[in-house]
């Protein structure tokens, strides 16, 4: 098949790529590069079957393909908080350009939602059936929003012009290739331990989440992308919960080091909690993780050894 994905030179975008080329695809990427980097992608550059084409999915595109992944969008808070306007430019349009070329070229297409949907969730752990807890004012909801509104657009495409659609809610991922200055707790954690650098906790540490290993995320992915008749929105990600507290713990174990915790100012709106429920992904995409946080932290690690000082 011809594969489009969008935000393919991003974390993980370069592994979705390298991983649909394994598979015999031919795979088109497109980034803009505003948290891509080529480097994620140049070890796949002499591949015959790898295109790369640097644009921005919020302007309309044409291309014959027969999937196409929507991954283009920052994940990171500060990130996608240092333009917020362009964040929510780049979720809303971006999804009705994949959309518009879905529709004229029947290709299905595959949305990257996020666990943000449920904001700061009343409910615990997260049903796909649970509507959310979102601020629709506040620092993160230029992401938040912006996701909620993509996951609109995909619905009323499929109800109102019969597009096949597939909708995925991420939770946190982490692996090789996030950015080490990135501003997420499992890369600043681990590159803090690395450079012998405090570890910078917000709030008091208490506040949960659930961590995927990025190869497990990637299978469900494409179980989900190539299983006929269902659209999502489908829960990915992995139901071991720790609060920060124990992950910066965790991290320090592995690394070793003279770093000390530290407790910094808790950013606002930051959710208390979040645990996937993945009953419809074992269900229906016969999905669960294998990697523990502990085998995925050691890959992780030993990917930042090689590239931070
Ligand atoms: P990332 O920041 O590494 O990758 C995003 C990619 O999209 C980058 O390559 C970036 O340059 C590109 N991009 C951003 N804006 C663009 C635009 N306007 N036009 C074209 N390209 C653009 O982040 P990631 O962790 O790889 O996330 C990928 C997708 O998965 C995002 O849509 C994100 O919202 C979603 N997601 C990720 C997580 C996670 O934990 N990693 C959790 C939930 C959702
Ligand atoms: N966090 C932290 N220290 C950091 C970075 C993040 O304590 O250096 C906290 C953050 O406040 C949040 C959790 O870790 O409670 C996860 O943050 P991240 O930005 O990775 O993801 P998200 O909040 O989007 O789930």
């Amino acid at each position: 098949m011809r594969i489009l994905i969008t935000g393919g030179a991003g974390f993980l975008g370069s592994h979705l790529c390298e991983r649909l080329l394994n598979e015999g695809h031919d795979v088109l990427c497109m980034d803009n590069f505003f948290t891509g980097r080529k480097a994620n992608i140049a070890h796949l550059l002499g591949n015959p079957q790898f295109e790369l084409f640097r644009h921005d999915v919020i302007d309309p595109f044409k291309a014959e393909v027969d999937r196409i992944y929507n991954l283009a969008c920052p994940a990171s808070p500060p990130h996608y908080q240092y333009n917020a306007i362009k964040t929510i430019k780049t979720s809303v349009m971006g999804a009705i350009n994949v959309l518009g070329l879905a529709k004229r070229t029947r290709a299905r297409v595959f949305q990257a939602s996020t666990s943000e949907v449920y904001g700061d969730p009343e409910v615990h752990p997260q049903p796909e059936s649970y509507w959310g807890h979102v601020n629709p004012i506040g620092i993160r909801s230029c992401y938040d929003e912006g996701k909620r509104v993509a996951e609109t657009l995909f619905f009323d495409y499929h109800r109102q012009n019969g597009v096949d659609i597939r909708v995925v809610r991420i939770f946190n991922t982490y692996g090789p290739r996030m950015l080490p200055d990135d501003g997420r707790v499992v890369s600043n954690f681990i590159v803090q331990a690395l450079r012998g650098q405090n570890i910078t906790i917000y709030g008091d540490g208490s506040q949960t989440r659930s961590f995927c290993y990025v190869d497990d995320l990637i299978e469900g992915f494409i179980r989900l992308m190539e299983t006929t008749g269902i659209t999502g929105p489908i829960n990915i990600g992995n139901p071991g919960e720790f609060t920060m507290l124990q992950l910066a713990e965790l991290v320090l174990k592995k690394v070793g080091g003279p770093s000390k915790i530290t407790f910094h100012p808790l950013p606002s709106d930051d959710p208390k909690q979040r645990q996937p429920d993945i009953t419809l992904a074992k269900s229906q995409l016969g999905w669960e993780p294998k990697v523990t946080l502990e085998e995925g932290l050691e890959k992780t690690i030993a990917y930042f050894r090689t590239i931070v000082g």
